[in-house]
């Protein structure tokens, strides 16, 4: 008989696919790393089980302890099936530009979810840092698990992710690109690949080139944090997680490009995913096109994998929503889109 003993042991070796109708035109091969397939739904479920079990081995958590962290919903899910299968608990605390949708799985997993105002600065006591530092020192048995902070985020990436790719690409991957939040993904997996193929022949495209895709305005592309409604990337401040020297550079991509890829990957590509993914996706594209201009040889040969962190589930009532489209200005007038290039 072939079973896992619990959900949380299925976490990583998701696939890569290739994405054809959204890069047409273009001749690298694009190849997204599908981690919505993920047990708990995101490429978060993969830091989680390093991040308690380095706690426990440390001691910072022990047996009935409470997990509490700042999460906009996919680190709490992947924190709370480790933390159900250990038995711990979680008090999760989000931004209230999270969908109601991501609260109310966070819920449904068990866990305590507190919900804090978006538009405040980070050292604001209501802002969602603030309320997370005072909860883990009123709660006795608490750990606060800081996914900004912890190096456990980018080891597993440097662990699963990085060589997931290098083994299904067959080391041709050239290029690897991913949105930046915590940059934890970035950065263990762009270390990774960037450390394998170091001494790769420039005919086999040389040292993997990583690059970071950010939202327009947030602080890896040079803004201030102003607000964005992309969720789960960007910040207004610089994590620890986030190594600067890992990526070779950083491409910025406004709100309505994410999303319009976002909806060209459901209708085009059968992809439904999170805004992010689009965003990520609007990146590789741009990417793929200058290799085009630049150098069209070699961008026949480029092998970009492009990460898309979740699902479009939890985002139904906001990015696939043609009201909550239109109400932002992305759609220009009742049954208008811009999905795939043309007006429809
Ligand atoms: N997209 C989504 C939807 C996320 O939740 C996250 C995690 N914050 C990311 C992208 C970015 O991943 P990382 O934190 O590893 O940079």
């Amino acid at each position: 008989m072939k079973y896992a003993e619990h959900i949380s042991e299925l976490v990583g070796s998701t696939p890569l696919v290739r994405l054809n109708a959204v890069s047409m035109g273009l001749s690298a091969t694009i190849l997204a790393k599908v981690e919505y397939l993920n047990p708990g739904g995101s490429v978060k479920d993969r830091i989680a089980e390093r991040i308690i079990e380095a706690a426990e081995r440390s001691g910072q958590l022990r047996p009935g302890g409470t997990i509490i962290e700042p999460t906009s919903g996919n680190t709490g899910v992947g924190l709370a099936m480790v933390a159900q299968r250990k038995g711990y608990d979680c008090i999760f605390v989000c931004p209230d530009k999270v969908s109601q949708d991501k609260q109310d799985v966070l819920r449904a997993y068990g866990a305590e979810v507190v919900v804090t105002p978006t538009a405040v600065a980070p050292d604001d006591p209501n802002s969602y840092y603030s309320v997370s530092d005072r909860l883990v020192t009123e709660i006795p048995g608490a750990y606060k698990p800081d996914q900004y902070s912890n190096p456990n985020g980018p080891a597993s990436h440097f662990a699963t992710t990085g060589p997931e790719i290098w083994a299904d690409t067959d080391g041709r991957v050239t290029h690897f690109v991913a949105g930046v939040g915590t940059g934890g993904t970035i950065t263990g997996t762009g270390r990774y690949l960037r450390e394998v193929s170091r001494d790769r022949d420039a005919e086999l495209g040389g040292e993997v080139q990583v690059v970071g895709i950010d939202p327009l305005g947030s602080v890896y592309s040079g803004g201030t944090g102003r607000p964005y409604l992309v969720e789960g990337v960007g910040e207004d401040f610089w994590p620890k997680a986030y190594d600067p020297a890992v990526p070779h550079e950083i491409i910025a991509v406004s709100d309505s490009e994410s999303f319009d890829v976002t909806r060209r990957l459901a209708i085009e590509e059968a992809l439904l995913v999170g805004g992010s993914s689009g965003m990520a996706v609007a990146g590789a594209l741009k990417l793929a096109e200058r290799l085009e201009d630049e150098d069209p040889q070699a961008a026949a040969r480029a092998v970009i994998v492009v990460l898309l962190p979740d699902s479009g589930r939890g985002y139904l009532s906001k990015i696939f929503n043609d009201s909550w489209m239109r109400s932002y200005g992305f759609l220009l007038a009742q049954g208008e889109s811009t999905v795939g290039g043309v007006l429809r």
